[in-house]
This record gives C-alpha cells, structure tokens and sequence, in this order.
C-alpha cells in the first residue's frame, strides 16, 4: 500500500520549509510580487521602454528591476511546482502553480521588448556603455542577447517571421498528432500466443523481453504501421525541415546547421568531429554486436535482439540510506569539499524527496532556484537503476550548487548542453565504485552490460540519428526532394554502417526515420551525444588525473553560464571541436565490451 502524502515521514521528504513555512505564507509573499490589477502588472517596467540606450545606468536600471522581479518569480514558483509534485491531486497547491505560471506569463509579455530593443542599440554606443564600470558584471548577459543581432531583419521583415512563425509549426504539431494520438498500433501474440497490447510504452517493455517471438511481432507490427503512413510521415518532415532551411536563408546563416547552433556559440566542427568521430570508431561498436550474436547465441543477430539483456536481471536491493551513502562516496574524487556537500545536502538539509507517495508525480528530477537549496524528486525502489538515477540527478544538484554560490544572479544557471555533462560524470563516478566493490560476477557483467548500452543508445544511436538529421537538411538545402524512398535508402545504408554487415536490417527500419520525435526539434540530438563524451573523458581525466585535473572540473561546475559552454568544457578540460573527447568515450566503451567479453568467457570477439 502506497501512503498518503501526509503519512510520509518528514525525514524522507525534501525540506520545502526553507523557501516559505507553510502555502500562508506563500499566498502573503505572492500578493506583494505579483499586484492583482489588471496587466500591466508591473508597470515600472513600461517605463524603461523606448529609453535602453539612453545611458549605461537607464539600461542597468531596467535590466536590474527586471531580473529582480524574474528572481522572486522564480522562488515562488519552486516552491509551488515541489508542492504540486508532492500530490498532483492537491488543489490549493494545484491553485498556486497556475497562479504563478500565470503571472510568470504576464511578466513574459510584459518584458518581451526588452531584447529586441536591445538589439536596436548601435553597437558603438552599446559598446562604449559595456565598458563601463556599472554593466561590467551584465557584459557576457547582454553580449549573449545581441550575438544574433547581425542576423536580425529590418522590424518589416521582423514581424513578417513572427508572423510566419506560427504557421511553421504545423509539421511538428501534426506529427504530435498522428504519432501520440491517432496512431493504434493494436496487440501482439508472445511466444505462447498471449495476446498483449502494443503501445509507445510497452513497445519499449517488449524489445527488451527474452522472448523472441514477443520480440520480433512487436517490432513487425510497430513498422509496419509506419510504413503505412510513410509518405503523410515524409512530408510532414519535410515541412519541418523546410521551415529550418526558410529561417536560415531569411537570416543569412550559412546552412540550417549553422543557424540552430550560432545563437549558442556552438561552432558547426563540434556537430562535425562528432559524427566524424564516431564513423571512424564504429568497428567497436561492431565488436559489442559480435560479443551479442555470440552470447545470444540464437543465429544472425536481427535489430529486435539489440536490446534483450545479456544477463537475466540480478536482484540486488539497496535501502535507501545505503544508496545515500555510496552515492557520496562515489563522489570522493571530486574532493572532500564537494563530498562534504553532498553529505551534508543528503543527511542534514533534506535535499531529497525519497520515496513513492500516492499522486505523487512519477520519475526524477533535480530542482530548485537561486535562493534555494537543490531539490531532488525520487520515487526510490530500491533497484541498482534507483541508485544510479541517485547520482544522475545529484549530480545536478551540486553543479546548481556550484554555480548558485559562485556565480552572480545573471549567470546562476546553466545550458543543456552542460547540464547532462555534470549528471552523467557522476552516474560514472558510481559505476566505478560499484564495479569496485561488486561481489559477484553476476553483478559486474549486469554492471557493465548496462553501462555498454548506455554508451550506445546515448553516443552513437544519438550520433547516428544526428548524422540522419544533417543529411535530411542538406538534401533539402540542395533543392532534392525528400521521398520516403530516398529517407528509406539512406537510414537503411545508416543502419549498415553503424551495426555492421552481421547484423540483420530488417526491412521494416528502413523507416524508423518515421517514428523519431527528436528530427522536429532543429538539431538537439547531437547534445546527448557531445554530453556522454564530455562526461566519460573528463572522468577518466579527473580519476587519473591529480589535484589539478580535479579543480579544473570543478571549476566548469562552478562557472554556470558565466561563459559559452565551449569554452566552460575546455576550461575542465575537454575540447569538444576536437573529436578526441569523443575518441576517449569510445575507447572507454571498446575496454568496457572486452571486458563484458572475459566475464563472459566468449572466445575472443
Ligand atoms: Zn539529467
């Protein structure tokens, strides 16, 4: 039986009393905020409007005010979202998180001109106030705003996108569509005729079951309704990848590529040296399919065998505080700085949120803002995986952390393509201990079987789809037009490559293209990719590396968005437009399949 929440321990719930004692006074702190006439709410701000290039000190004033006011915003909503959390059910703390993302929509609208005018600002005055002494500490904020400022257009030609905007999401709204709603994918028979429904979720169930039979239908039957709507499917891309290739022609970027990653200062040889990096490595990945084919032992391996476990699940429990306490001392090569901190967070600030209570919101999070201490949801159970999403999501906690007691309000937070970097690194700090200390050897090839597919549904499934998201937006770029063949024959040949000639694509995948959410997003993917690399060499860099090694990776964890991502990895240590990160996270991967391969006692792969 599952408890109410207000049966729940107060040591096994996260501390939310430090931001307001109780929902009081958090309505009392919201009614000072957020004034309840009519928009425009915070007036003040209008009245900066139209005067940012007055002087340095109007443009610090306006900048201030509005900060500040986004600053308390945030605090009350972190502690209305962690409230809602706790019982989605609950309607004064449901009542509070609408309140809140209201008035943060209000302010949303209400310093909308900020930036563009911003961006109107002649560069020689803008620069002559950034040298001065009162925008000295908003410099790096405000040059990130106006980095897009040469691929900006006349405010005609502005509104016009604005305005065309909207009708570019049609594609991806459409896809949602099909692919969450419309589409029924009906049941599969297992291999003793059971009939079993087949959804998103348990498609992801079945591909990994030890029945082969259960496998193999899911995976026909799933295609198949693809294949089905193959052409709707293709142009429904297309349309996405025509409305990238319209944004970056209208504003002058050299290619799609080049304007989805500029406005982040992400150079294209760091989208590049990763695919480059992981095409010249793929014998290894190679290797690991052999090592498969072999312990599956069931002949040629087909693309539905790929994710079946080597090994039948091993049921090691960890309680709770035993997860706690490897998790920080995991951690000890960070230092006992860090390790202190954690500890403490842990066991005596009550960071976490531990365990399933009825309503409460599924899965894991790490949380918090500014002002507050880090938030951890869990709903732990005790499995090897509760442990790791542990570290995951403390791993995020402590970069929040870092940069909250290092880094000015402006630069508190930080990019996505940093924020998986800090988590994985720690997920990987606790492998190593866990392999260290694993009893049998049962638990070390559950262990690295486990890390293997990480590795390779995070670098190369992610470098591969990447790769795919690239080609699809070059065809375009060169006026050829995407046809489901043409998408067909190459993700077949993508397949190819990357799981060798051994294994068997099935005709079905040819279209797996279909199914991938992700091709909707204008070049996301490759950031899982960068992050798992980043991670893995910077722990090899930390771990055999000494005190100097370990302050630079501290130093990245403290920096928040102070500077460009690039240049805060390079900082600790790894530089991403090389693809040596990239190479030292597959070496890592090759060592990890030869070992699985001597746990296994397989003949030499
Ligand atoms: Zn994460």
């Amino acid at each position: 039986m599952t408890n109410e929440r207000n049966q729940v321990a107060l040591q096994d719930q996260w501390n939310v009393a430090t931001l307001y004692p109780n929902i009081e006074s958090w309505e009392k702190e919201f009614s000072q905020q957020v004034p309840s006439h009519p928009a425009p709410r915070w007036p003040q701000i209008a009245t900066y409007k139209g005067r940012l290039g007055e002087s340095a000190e109007i443009l610090k004033e306006a900048l201030e005010l509005q900060l500040a006011i986004a600053r308390k915003l945030i605090t009350l909503y972190t502690y209305a979202h962690l409230r809602h959390d706790e019982d989605i059910t609950h309607n004064d703390h449901k009542a509070a998180q609408n309140k809140i993302l209201a008035a943060l929509h209000d302010f949303g609208q209400e310093t909308a001109w900020f930036e563009p005018e911003l961006l109107t600002i002649n560069d020689q005055t803008l620069e002559k106030f950034l040298n001065t002494p009162q925008l000295t500490p908003y410099r790096f904020h405000i040059e990130k705003c106006v980095r897009i400022k040469k691929h900006m257009l006349s405010p005609e030609a502005e509104e016009l996108m604005a305005m065309a905007g909207k009708a570019m999401q049609a594609p991806h709204k459409a896809f949602s569509a099909i692919n969450d709603a419309d589409f029924k994918f009906g049941t599969v028979l297992d291999g003793e005729g059971n009939e079993k429904e087949l959804t998103h979720g348990t498609y992801g169930l079945y591909i990994r079951e030890q029945d082969r039979t259960l496998r193999q239908n899911t995976f026909k039957k799933l295609y198949a309704k693809y294949q089905g709507y193959e052409n709707t499917l293709c142009e429904l891309l297309n349309g996405q990848v025509q409305s990238h290739v319209f944004n970056a022609k209208a504003r002058h970027y050299a290619s799609s590529l080049d304007a989805a990653l500029f406005p982040k200062n992400i150079n294209t040889a760091v989208y590049k040296s990763l695919i480059e990096a992981v095409n010249s490595n793929l014998k290894v990945l190679h290797s690991y399919t052999e090592l498969r084919e072999k312990v599956l032992n069931i002949g040629p391996l087909h693309l539905y065998d790929m994710h079946v476990p080597l090994t039948s699940e091993i049921d090691i429990r960890l309680p709770y505080n035993e997860a706690e306490d490897i998790v920080i001392e995991s951690v000890a090569p960070l230092g006992t700085e860090y390790q202190n901190l954690l500890r403490k967070g842990f066991k005596e600030q009550r960071w976490v949120d531990r365990f399933e209570n009825k309503n409460k919101r599924s899965g894991a999070y790490s949380s918090g803002c500014y002002d507050s201490q880090p938030y951890i949801l869990m709903n732990y159970k005790e499995q090897l995986k509760d442990v790791f999403t542990l570290a995951h999501e403390a791993g995020h906690s402590m970069h929040s952390l870092l940069t909250h007691t290092h880094q000015p309000y402006q630069y508190g937070d930080y990019s996505i393509f940093l924020a998986e970097v800090a988590s994985t690194f720690n997920e990987e700090l606790l492998m190593r201990l866990m392999l260290e200390r694993a009893k049998s050897k049962e638990e070390r090839i559950y262990l690295i079987n486990q890390k293997i597919e990480d590795i390779r549904g995070t670098l190369f499934r992610q470098t591969m789809f990447a790769e795919f998201e690239l080609w699809i937006h070059e065809m375009a770029e060169q006026n050829i037009p995407l046809t489901p063949k043409l998408l067909n024959d190459q993700y077949y040949q993508l397949n190819r490559r990357y799981f060798g000639e051994r294994v068997v694509i099935d005709e079905e995948t040819h279209v797996e293209w279909a199914r991938i959410p992700h091709f909707y997003y204008n070049f996301y993917v490759y950031q899982y990719a960068t992050g798992i690399s980043a991670a893995l060499a910077l722990s090899e860099r930390v771990c055999h590396g000494g005190a100097k090694e370990r302050e630079e990776y501290l130093s990245f964890l403290k920096a928040g968005s102070s500077r460009y991502p690039i240049e805060i990895l390079k900082m600790a240590g790894v530089d991403m437009q090389s693809p040596l990160p990239v190479a030292s996270a597959i070496k890592k991967f090759g060592a990890l399949v030869t070992q699985l391969g001597k746990e296994l006692e397989v003949a030499k792969v």
